[in-house]
């Protein structure tokens, strides 16, 4: 038959700067399932070595090591780690309890690795300590226990996953003599039900209590011998290894992220500040991020709805080349007869002529210039102009080249002061009387308006009795709402380039402009989320930077996991947990912040509409945890990446 542990030839040495230095120097040895062996030797003699070795928490340097006839060389980390987490029960000197855990929690930590669900492993953690002595104290955490007590929680630990095998390292070294005797007590039952219990120590009084003794001594195994003891073991005190439970998939990785979920949680509560000054980082680039966007948007909104009221589809016709061009071969290109075949093409709802001039305009004492405007009874439908009094001009008028007039509300201010209504009125532009038909309502415009005085008669009137002109010095053209523009515009361009033979007139289209401010916002918008996304960045690698922190400063809490069969993938997991939720709640906090960012705008700012997009809410989730996995990743993985035994022995 095979023995439970078996070591072959054992040599463990240590590199202690350029000398190497043999700790164990060809151990070979038998433990047999069910034997009480007690290693005695002095201190520095190579017993924690051999133990480390013996629970998989160390690698020989040579020779080999079997577990019920298995090389453990032969054994992947994870192969390792089940082993210590199903069949080894660690007790050290110094307890190594979590030190932010209850009694319970501690108790409980094999078993979550183990995939035991939460209530099962509970209810288990209470029993064993029960069965201690520990009933009443198992939501104390281990600084509010005694060193006796701590230890029984650690004994309790041990046995959760069962414990078959339990190794005991200097367990009542730390201890006085009572509590060393309760703890004695407790290994010797747990070796009457069975469980192989190995314990190291240098106390001849302790190791006098087990059956078998091997010394040690610099490494080297000096004396192996049985020993008949007639020891009165009390009656059953702890149950028999409870049956393995290993349910798979989903439940035990739920149970697994939970728990690496709630470490997390207390790692962050325990460094309140650390945390919140790690978050702020976050908070900031989030905040920038979303609040740019979210601002920039409305900003952009605005400027366009500024721009559509102007009218998007419309078109405008000048003669010439270009703005600016007042060579007198073309300055009469537009004529009233390219109106009318403008007015007829199908994309084109209505069109209006402008003869525009400086004028003088009279009413009683008050002398005051104004922009006349000679237009057509389109030109209102046009720019969608509503009137605030009275109406808009009509084709009889044009017909007639009546003297009649349409004012804005400058003109309205400056000429009638205190007067409601004014339609009937008669007033003088330059030397020509005209009675007032319509008054405009105020428009909201971004460009113009202004504080000049805008006045509108018909086209005819304009041309035969104020300018003397039978040209056009512009033509504007609202587009069909289901018609593109571009298109529109070519087809202007080929009917007035086949009227005239020439091409002696340009069009200036609306949504060239609108193009064009939105393509500034953006550029814009873009520059400046760069800006936040560079503060994002530097708030990530402050996570980083943290993390790596709390990696060295926690890297017993890691070794401690190990040992009690934690995986490199959990470990993984609780930090990279750990970071994703740091960014998460800067995240979420950050999101909060341009909220209130967004409404003071909102205060400051009546006219504009900022709304928070569901979608820029994900994103800004999605980033975090993003930055989360992607800066929390590095030190995660040197988290995983510590050697038990390295990480244990850091204090
Ligand atoms: P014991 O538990 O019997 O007191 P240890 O097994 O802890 O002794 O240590 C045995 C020897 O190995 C000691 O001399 C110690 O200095 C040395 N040693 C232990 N661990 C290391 C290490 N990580 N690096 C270098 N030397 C070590
Ligand atoms: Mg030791």
């Amino acid at each position: 038959m095979t023995a439970l542990l078996e070591l072959k030839d054992i040599r463990r040495s240590y590199r202690s700067g350029d000398q190497i230095v043999d700790v164990l120097k060809g151990v070979s040895l038998k433990i047999e399932a069910g034997e009480m062996v007690a290693i005695i030797g002095a201190s520095g003699s190579g017993k924690s070595t051999l133990m480390n070795i013996l629970g998989c928490l160390d690698k020989p340097s040579a020779g080999t090591y079997c577990v019920a006839g298995q090389d453990v060389a032969q054994m992947s980390n994870d192969e390792l780690a089940a082993l210590r987490r199903e069949h080894f029960g660690f007790i050290f000197q110094r307890y190594h309890l979590l030190p932010h855990l209850s009694a319970n929690h501690n108790v409980e930590v094999p078993a979550v690795y183990a995939g035991m669900g939460k209530a099962e492993r509970h209810q288990r953690a209470s029993e064993l300590l029960q069965r201690l002595g520990l009933g009443e104290r198992t939501a104390y955490s281990p600084s509010q226990l005694s060193g006796g007590q701590q230890q029984r929680v650690s004994i309790a630990r041990a046995l959760m996953n069962g414990g078959q095998v339990i190794l005991a390292d200097e367990p009542t070294g730390a201890l006085d003599s009572h509590s060393g005797k309760e703890v004695m007590g407790i290994l010797k039952q747990l070796k009457a039900q069975g469980h192989t219990v190995v314990i190291v120590t240098h106390d001849p009084a302790i190791a006098a209590q087990a059956e078998r003794v091997i010394e040690i001594h610099d490494g080297e195994i000096t004396a192996d011998r049985q020993q008949t003891r007639q020891d009165d073991v009390a009656p059953s005190l702890i149950e028999p290894a409870a049956t393995k439970v290993q349910p798979s998939g989903w439940p035990q990785v739920i149970g697994r992220f939970r728990e690496a979920f709630s470490m997390a949680w207390l790692a962050m509560a325990a460094n309140k500040m650390r945390t919140a000054l790690t978050m702020l980082g976050i908070i900031i680039g989030i905040a920038s991020v979303v609040s740019i966007v979210v601002i920039g948007d409305a900003a952009k909104q605005m400027v366009l709805a500024d721009i559509r009221s102007i009218g998007t589809n419309t078109m405008d016709i000048y003669p010439g080349k270009d703005f600016g061009d007042d060579d007198p071969s073309t300055a009469r290109a537009l004529t009233v007869d390219d109106m009318a075949a403008l007015g007829a093409q199908p994309y084109v709802k209505d069109v209006s002529p402008a003869i525009s001039g400086s004028m003088r305009l009279r009413f009683g004492n008050t002398d005051v210039p104004a922009n006349v405007a000679g237009v057509s009874e389109q030109y209102f439908g046009v720019f969608g102009m509503t009137m605030s009094e009275g109406t808009t001009l009509s084709s009889e008028q044009m017909q007639a080249q009546s003297q009649v007039v349409v004012i804005d509300q400058n003109t309205l201010r400056l000429l009638f002061p205190d007067q409601k209504k004014v339609v009937g009125k008669v007033i003088l532009i330059g030397n020509m009387p005209a009675t007032i038909v319509g008054v405009a309502a105020e428009k909201k415009m971004m460009f113009g308006g202004g504080n000049s005085l805008r006045v509108w008669i018909p086209y005819t009137t304009m041309g035969t009795r104020l300018k003397g002109q039978s040209w056009f010095d512009q033509i504007t053209v609202r587009i069909r709402d289901n018609y593109n523009s571009k298109e529109a515009e070519q087809q202007v361009t080929r009917l007035l380039e086949l009227r005239h033979g020439k091409k002696d007139f340009f069009t200036f289209n609306m949504d060239t402009m609108v193009q064009a401010a939105e393509k500034t916002t953006q550029t814009l918008q873009l520059f400046l989320t760069l800006v936040a996304v560079i503060s994002l960045i530097v708030g990530g690698i402050g996570v980083m930077n943290i993390m790596l922190v709390s990696v060295t400063e926690r890297t017993k809490e890691i070794g401690i996991r190990m040992a009690v069969g934690a995986r490199s993938s959990d470990v993984l997991q609780q930090f990279l947990i750990e970071a994703v939720l740091v960014c998460l709640v800067g995240g979420a906090l950050g999101i909060t912040l341009s909220f209130m960012i967004g409404l003071l705008v909102q205060l400051l700012l009546p006219g504009w509409t900022i709304s928070f997009p569901p979608f820029a809410l994900f994103s800004a989730f999605l980033c975090s945890t993003g930055i989360g996995v992607v800066f929390g990743y590095l030190p995660a993985r040197s988290a995983a990446r510590l050697d038990p035994i390295d990480a244990l022995a850091r204090e």
